[in-house]
């Protein structure tokens, strides 16, 4: 039974799993290695919920009951010592994971279950640094947590049947719902979104159209909300590439190969919403989708 969780890093992703968490009641410790990492995930939580109440879905005191639900912390391992359920949402970056993994498997208690959000590193690598290989799981929720419904369930190779039964039944516990999938590189998410991202890059690159005319396509004929390029942008470029990178070199197959277009503009800084430049521009303070300069049309 699963009352209390400690979620590892305060970022993005981390303060929307502890918020999603603490809204349904789960005692949640809330760890980052940066004081104001913290600060601003809980500031982060906080706007988040008086969207909700905005929106009918939360009142005032739901909110306060879920902020009181969270404690942060800036050292693990004081953070992971009493709790069922470890989340990690750390920088996705192999050796920090590794590093975490074996700090938490050694301060965590033993009944504690230890699950990673990576986006592509292969859970049952990061199991293997543990001594409770069969005790780590992948939970791989979808960016923005609080909204978005899916939580991608990764069964490592170790990873005992009952671990991932009771992982599935608490994100359902969550209001989510879980898919399953096995250990091979980019799950089934982003096996399947990258290379559709990478071949619309690619079909830019060769001139077969423009960023508007392939996002456009995409949207309208697939009824996707958002059109690859603008997706990415959102992802951001260099998580693009990195995650292309580990599906190359984890097949082994060219099919992988990220596009050169993605490498140079990753190399020289246009990595989408976050540095204000991607395949659109979003330095021009509306919120207007104009197409970066690079890309317009002459
Ligand atoms: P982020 O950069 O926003 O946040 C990472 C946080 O981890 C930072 O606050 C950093 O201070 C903290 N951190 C780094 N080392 C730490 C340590 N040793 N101990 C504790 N905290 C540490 O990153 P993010 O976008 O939230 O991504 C987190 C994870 O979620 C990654 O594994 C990523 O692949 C995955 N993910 C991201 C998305 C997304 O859209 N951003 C979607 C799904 C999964």
């Amino acid at each position: 039974m699963i009352k209390s969780v400690a979620v590892i890093g305060g970022g993005t992703m981390g303060n929307g799993i502890a918020h999603v968490f603490a809204q349904k009641g789960y005692s949640v410790n809330l760890i980052d290695v940066r004081q104001e990492a913290l600060d601003k995930a809980l500031a982060t939580i906080g706007k988040n919920m008086d969207r909700q109440i905005a929106k009918g879905g939360l009142t005032e005191e739901e909110k306060a009951s879920a902020l009181g639900n969270i404690t942060t912390y800036t050292e693990l391992s004081k953070g992971v010592s009493a709790v069922d359920l470890v989340v990690e949402a750390a920088t996705e970056n192999v050796d920090i994971k590794l590093s975490i993994f074996r700090e938490m498997d050694a301060h965590a208690p033993a009944h504690a279950i230890l699950a990673t959000n990576t986006s592509s590193i292969s859970i049952t690598k990061i199991a293997a640094v543990t001594q409770r290989p069969t005790q780590v799981v992948g939970m791989h929720f979808m960016n923005p947590v609080p909204v978005m419904k899916l939580v991608e369930v990764i069964e490592g190779f170790k990873t005992d049947e009952s671990v991932t039964k009771l992982i599935l039944e608490l994100s359902k516990s969550l209001g989510k719902v879980p898919a399953l999938t096995k250990d091979y590189p980019g799950f089934i998410a982003n096996r399947i979104l990258m290379p559709m991202i990478n071949e619309a890059i690619i079909s830019l690159h060769e001139g077969v159209a423009g960023v508007e005319e392939i996002d456009t396509i995409m949207k309208l004929g697939m009824a996707h909300p958002m059109g690859p390029l603008q997706l990415a942008d959102f992802i951001g470029l260099d998580v693009c590439l990195a995650i292309l990178n580990v599906l190359h070199d984890g097949f082994g197959n060219p099919k992988y190969a990220p596009c050169p277009l993605l490498v140079n503009m990753v190399t020289s800084g246009d990595l989408g919403v976050k540095s204000g430049r991607g395949f659109y521009d979003y330095g021009h303070g509306t919120k207007d989708l104009i197409v970066a300069p690079g890309f317009a049309k002459k």
